[in-house]
């Protein structure tokens, strides 16, 4: 998506963008397997995910063109004609979603230059604020197609993701569309606006979100979405805040926006403005039933009562967190409030059942009482991020049903405990944690199969074009 005033979008200049027939999954080599009808999945146990979900014995799934045709007992399905994949001793489930995330931070992974921070403020410096400003175009893809091929090996189809490559911005978020078609994922896209690096790159990231937003649009088909990204009420002037609500409305989509991350983002707030960050960014016209607050660690209680009247989706970063020390956000509050809540793994990881546990385990330790947390932390993960892919991508995501998009992973599990829906949450952060994903379909496409990821790329040569470009990244860090 090529920024405003540097002209056309995808299909305009063959040589230096990506036309859209390149970015067709249908039309290139690297598109994925495409199974859009007649698959049918027997012998597995069902968990159908979402606020009210079922434990299903002797039941399959139908697929047909994309989505789930059937889900009943196996005597109820063709008998033949359909293909069948076999999910004996398997947990058959949604796709998992990813609700924030960071792909650039793959090129992270091992990183040692940077030197220690003692608090949140210290790590943007000394590491991120650092790294995002060397990143090319060819790292953002890179890092991008390297984690999408990550989260199918984990099972996860949906990603919201939150760009920032400053020295890169034009056309940064076409290279996460690109990887995002090429995969078959779903993917949110966000260019994170920031005043950091002064009014040219504050412009230029919201130009990147108004053209993704238009992409997505014309383009993007079921498999991507934009949001207005921003990055933080501390480095955004309230004339930027401005301009990016008013980008928002007139894009008719929501922002994507870190709030009170760290005690610091209050704590300026308080000094330059008066007011505390949520009531800032609500005067703002940041809030509302479109717009994703990530981590919200540092909110009270009249904070967390606007993040409910506005309808604010908040989604929680728990390994984040606790990485950089900045504290435990409160679900048990959200949830009381009636905000919506979510989970994501913010940077480096896309394994969603892991980033669960840990939200289990954080919950437990941040109320100081392991009786407390549970039904929060799985909530957000089999609940609260099915209600926000719905209103990012507005399909039913999340949840198998008839009639849903056939998002489906089936994970090797054959517990030696009893397994049904009062004990599925049990098993799902002690035992399927654990496991490994077998198979991963999204959209109906068969992405990977008894562990084989079935596109046709070259995942070496992703993967050792992946360490070139982090090993000359380090060099530049
Ligand atoms: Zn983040």
């Amino acid at each position: 998506m090529a920024k405003k005033n540097s002209g056309p979008t995808l299909t305009r200049d063959k040589k230096s963008r990506v036309s859209a027939a390149e970015m067709s999954p249908r039309a290139r080599p690297g598109a994925p397997t495409a199974v859009s009808t007649g698959l049918l999945i027997v012998n597995g146990r069902i968990f159908t995910g979402g606020a009210d979900f079922e434990l299903l014995e002797g039941h399959g799934v139908l697929i047909e063109d994309g989505h789930v045709a059937k889900i009943a007992p196996l005597a109820d399905l063709p008998a033949r004609g359909v293909r069948r994949i076999d999910a004996r001793g398997k947990l058959v489930m949604p796709g998992l979603i990813n609700a924030h995330m960071h792909f650039y931070s793959t090129l992270v992974r091992g990183l040692s230059k940077a030197n220690p921070a003692h608090d949140f403020n210290g790590v943007l410096r000394n590491l991120w604020w650092r790294l995002d400003r060397k990143l090319t175009l060819e790292d953002t893809y890179s890092s991008a197609l390297l984690m999408m091929l990550a989260a199918i090996r984990k099972g996860t189809t949906t990603l919201v993701d939150h760009h920032a490559s400053p020295g890169a911005i034009p056309r940064s978020l076409e290279m996460i569309a690109k990887a995002g078609l090429e995969t078959g994922l779903r993917i949110g896209l966000a260019y994170e606006v920031s005043d950091r690096d002064g009014p040219q790159a504050a412009a230029e990231g919201l130009a990147e979100n108004a053209d993704a937003a238009r992409f997505c649009r014309e383009r993007g088909g079921a498999h991507l979405r934009a949001l207005v990204g921003l990055h933080a009420s501390f480095t955004l002037s309230d004339e930027t805040l401005a301009r990016a609500a008013a980008l928002a409305a007139e894009l008719g989509v929501g922002c994507h926006i870190h709030c009170a991350e760290a005690s610091s983002d209050q704590e300026d707030c308080l000094a330059r403005y008066g007011i505390r960050v949520v009531e800032r960014l609500r005067r703002a016209g940041i809030l509302g039933p479109k717009t994703i607050t990530a981590h919200a660690v540092h909110v009270d209680r009249a904070e967390i009562e606007t993040l409910a009247e506005t309808e604010t989706m908040v989604v929680h970063n728990p390994q984040s967190n606790l990485n950089n020390a900045v504290g435990i956000a409160d679900l048990t509050a959200m949830k009381a409030a009636g905000v919506l809540v979510g989970l994501g793994t913010d940077a480096m990881t896309v394994d969603m059942l892991e980033e669960l546990r840990v939200a289990v385990w954080a919950q437990h330790f941040g109320r100081r009482d392991p009786a407390q947390g549970f039904t929060e932390a799985t909530g957000a993960l089999f609940s609260g991020n099915p209600a926000i892919a719905e209103r990012v991508w507005g399909l039913p995501l999340g949840r198998l049903r008839e009639g849903a998009p056939a998002d489906i992973i089936l994970a090797d599990y054959d517990p030696p405990t009893p397994l049904d829906a009062g004990s599925v949450l049990g098993h799902l952060v002690y035992g399927v944690s654990q496991s490994a994903v077998d198979t991963t379909i999204a959209a109906g496409r068969v992405l990977m199969e008894g562990k084989r990821v079935k596109l046709n790329i070259d995942e070496e040569r992703v993967a050792a074009r992946g360490r070139e470009l982090a090993a000359a990244l380090w060099k530049r860090f």
